[in-house]
């Protein structure tokens, strides 16, 4: 395409056209994928590093669409939260996490605990607190066995509103956990106030954390400073044996990555875990 001046681009350039066109399509399949119900919700198992056994999960929405076939998170849940769908998107994942959680037995796992992401427009939202609520008890659920992934980004600011509505979803008992670790502000102060329980490191620093010194020294000052602070850490995308054997080493506490599962339809958790306690 032809730039006219300086940081002016063409209209119809092919690509930005496609984008644009795409981007279209997606927002209306995606109100239609809500209206519909075509949500569906899979599962990545955590595992402790202590003794290699099963600690828990995670909830992550899968979209296959009619029009589209699958549509990963990466694009959908963004566009999401630039229209607003994603309070109704929410909503519905969760309630399919409660309704998943009561189909399949979950409450038999041990830990019965399962991590939700709740994306920072929502987590924002001031119907949040009352919302979550009603959607567990409509569902019959307990959130004590829930855990609310949230990213650095949703929790700073405001500082003493943040503070109180994240001390009333403990008390309903929710466990607390700051996503994508490392990646946002990185004001350490708040995590002393907030009472989070865990600290989830993002991929980025996990994953090749086998070739990067610098990778390692940062996944350690992390893993220590959670430590001092009470919180536990959980590191997300290991991919390979060397990765957990290095994460291991460092004291951290939990693995989430492909080198175990990727994230799997609900059936099959049950089968997954029980193979894992032969192994
Ligand atoms: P996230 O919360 O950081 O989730 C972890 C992502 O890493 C997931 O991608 C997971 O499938 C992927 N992953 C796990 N282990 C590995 C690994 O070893 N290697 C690699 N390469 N990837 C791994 P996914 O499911 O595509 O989700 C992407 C993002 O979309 C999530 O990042 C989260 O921010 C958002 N998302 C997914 N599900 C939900 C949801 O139900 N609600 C909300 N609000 N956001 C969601
Ligand atoms: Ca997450
Ligand atoms: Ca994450
Ligand atoms: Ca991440």
């Amino acid at each position: 395409a032809k730039q006219f001046g300086s940081g002016q681009f063409s209209f119809f350039h092919g690509d930005s056209h496609d984008t644009a066109k795409r981007t279209l399509i997606l927002e209306n399949e995606l109100r239609r994928a809500i209206e519909y119900k075509q949500m569906r919700v899979h599962y990545q198992p955590k595992i402790a590093l202590r003794d290699g056994s099963f600690a828990g999960m995670e909830a992550l929405v899968r979209w296959n669409s009619d029009r589209l076939g699958p549509v990963s998170p990466g694009e959908f849940i963004p566009l999401a939260e630039t229209t607003g769908l994603i309070i109704p998107l929410s909503e519905q994942i969760i309630e399919l996490a409660c309704a998943d959680f009561l189909k399949y037995d979950f409450a038999t796992l041990s830990p019965a605990k399962i991590s939700l992401n709740i994306s920072a427009f929502h987590f924002k939202h001031p119907a949040l607190y009352e919302g979550l609520l009603s959607i567990f008890e409509r569902m019959n659920c307990s959130p004590s066995h829930f855990e609310l992934e949230l990213t650095e980004g949703a929790v700073m600011g405001e500082g003493k509103a943040i503070e109180d509505l994240l001390a009333r979803l403990r008390e309903a008992g929710f466990g607390l956990s700051i996503d994508d670790f490392g990646t946002g502000y990185s004001s350490l102060s708040y995590l002393q106030r907030f009472q989070v329980d865990w600290l989830k490191i993002d991929r980025s620093f996990v994953h090749g954390i086998a070739g990067k010194k610098e990778n390692r020294h940062i996944v350690e000052a992390i893993i220590k400073m959670a430590h001092s602070l009470q919180m536990k850490v959980v590191a997300e995308g290991a991919e390979t044996h060397e990765e957990v054997e290095i994460l291991a080493g460092l004291g951290c506490d939990r693995v989430q990555g492909y080198v175990f599962a990727k994230p799997m339809p609900p059936e099959e958790i049950q089968g997954y875990i029980e193979e894992l306690a032969i192994v």
